[in-house]
């Protein structure tokens, strides 16, 4: 398998128009089998330095250049991304684990991104509004921002750097992009894509390397105006600090712990399917992933046994199996970070009624895999209530009433996603204005993006800015306010308004 999708052993940065061969590297393997399946440059602050050049130079030419002739290379890019999307899914599950069809759904939201954010270089909307002085013409502009930074995490490796790569490049801006050490390949897809698309050099530009070199290089560079990070809440703190001394604008997407909320008058089936799919699909490895589910103590235990009847049939696995649904772990510390908070469950008194455990043995022996688990009668001061796992886990926590439902969701530092299986009216309405997370789904779990709505969460989960969506554009894009004055004299604002 691995021989037949890569055509080489070792991956290379690309800057300026030029693969670049590097000096250090680290093995990639894939998590469902243990095998390194590429190395991949370990770059240095002078990689990134150079690359930060080459994207300043090649920026100034590329704001030239028309918005709609700019997003003539983003549907070429779409268009190539979907003759090749079968490749990239199999490439994908290979680094990242996550079972083929939810990589062909990842690859596909790449793809739309295309071409939604193709089609904002026809729009690109600014106002024209009214100056309030006589021959006086007012408008305000999107301009682009100059180089800016991308850091991406491994769970979404080839849809996240389209949420951020293409509304970054339509505007007209340069790019310099940190990807995942632990997934790779993808970037490097990505890249050749954007050179068969005819990207001009220097517009984007892929420096490998670990977020504490290359990272950080990135978010310390004085040419780099903003820094666009998915990741875990430790590191954006410390970036965010960090571009905070520097005045440098950051955009933040980092964890969640989701849950749904399941009311007494829930279609129960369908409630345990969404929460299935959302606790378990990508392992639990998604921002979205839903890690609590907040029942109705009248239903509880009906849906305790819907979910536990939907588990058996997950079949747990290598991806690239036709029959299996959930994936491999990403790694050893990830697998250890959720062994750690089995316990913590367990002492903190929540009953562990499915899963718990490290596949061992057999077909599990090379990777990492854990098994879907379940915990009940939760409560909301527990760790793992509160605190982000991303594995296969979840846990119930009963409740008597919709406001308290409300009030237990809301009641975590985070503020990604949630969702509510309700057939009430007006109970949905009460929970889309009340759930103080950025995504709520009604009736459906907590993950599922279109990726022309923005995507992004409230309080720690983020900073305010949003991937994805026409919204994603204010990240790559400062306001200007544009003055006609035609009236042939000195008009004061304020001062000469008749
Ligand atoms: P992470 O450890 O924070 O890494 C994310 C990226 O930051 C990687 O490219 C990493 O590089 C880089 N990085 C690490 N330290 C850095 C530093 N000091 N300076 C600059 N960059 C640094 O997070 P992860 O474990 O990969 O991703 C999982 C987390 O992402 C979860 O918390 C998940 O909820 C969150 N996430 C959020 C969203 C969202 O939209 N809200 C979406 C997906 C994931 P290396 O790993 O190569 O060293």
């Amino acid at each position: 398998m691995t021989e037949k999708l890569l055509d080489k052993e070792v991956l290379m940065n690309y800057v300026n128009g030029e693969w670049i061969e590097a000096n250090e590297t680290t093995d990639v393997i894939n998590p469902a089998t243990g095998e390194s399946i590429i190395k991949v440059p370990l770059s240095s602050q002078e990689d990134v330095d150079q690359a930060v050049k080459a994207a300043k130079a090649a920026q100034k030419e590329w704001a030239l250049v028309p918005a709609p002739m700019r997003a003539e290379v983003l549907f070429e890019v779409g268009r190539i991304m979907k003759e090749k999307k079968e490749h990239l899914s199999k490439l994908l599950t290979m680094e990242n684990g996550k079972v083929l069809e939810e990589a062909r759904g990842e690859v596909q939201e790449g793809i739309d991104m295309a071409y939604y954010m193709a089609g904002e270089g026809r729009r690109l909307f600014g106002q024209t509004t009214n100056a309030e002085l006589k021959d006086k013409f007012a408008m305000s502009v999107r301009a682009p921002i100059g180089v800016v930074g991308l850091i991406t995490p491994w769970n979404f490796p080839i849809a996240i750097a389209t949420w951020k790569s293409f509304p970054a490049i339509v505007a007209g801006n340069a790019v310099v992009w940190k990807p995942a050490t632990e997934t790779p390949l993808m970037a490097n897809e990505l890249m050749k894509i954007f050179i068969e698309a005819g990207l001009p050099k220097g517009v984007l530009n892929v420096v490998f390397g670990s977020g504490g070199t290359v990272g950080d290089a990135l978010v310390n560079h004085k040419d780099i105006r903003v820094i666009s990070f998915t990741g875990s809440n430790d590191t954006g703190r410390r970036i965010a600090a960090k571009c905070g001394e520097q005045l440098k604008k950051v955009s933040l997407e980092m964890g969640g712990k989701n849950a749904v909320t399941v009311m007494d008058d829930a279609d129960l089936e369908l409630a345990a399917e969404g929460i299935v799919w959302s606790a378990f699909g990508t392992s639990g490895q998604r921002c979205t992933a839903c890690s609590r589910v907040i029942v109705h103590e009248a239903v509880k235990e009906d849906l305790e046994q819907l979910i536990l009847k939907k588990i058996k049939e997950l079949k747990i696995g290598n991806g690239l199996h036709d029959d299996v649904k959930v994936g491999p772990i990403i790694n050893k510390a990830g697998l250890e970070k959720i062994k750690s908070y089995i316990k913590i469950g367990k002492d903190e008194g929540a009953k562990l009624i499915a899963g718990g455990n490290e596949l061992t043995g057999d077909e599990y022996a090379a990777g990492l895999y854990f098994e879907p688990t379940v915990f009940t009668d939760a409560t909301i001061d527990m760790r793992i209530s509160q605190e982000e796992i991303f594995g296969p886990v979840v846990s119930l926590i009963p409740v008597r009433s919709f406001e308290e439902a409300i009030e237990v969701n809301n009641s975590v530092e985070y503020g990604l996603s949630s969702s509510i299986f309700t057939r009430d009216v007006n109970k949905v309405f009460k929970a889309q204005r009340d759930l103080d997370t950025g995504i709520v789904y009604v009736n459906a779990g907590t993950t599922g993006a279109e990726i022309h709505l923005p995507f992004g969460g409230t309080k720690g989960t983020g900073n305010g800015h949003r991937d994805s969506g026409v919204q994603a554009l204010d990240v790559f894009t400062e306001w200007k306010a544009v003055y006609v004055d035609y009236s042939g004299k000195l008009q004061r604002a304020q001062i000469d308004v008749e």
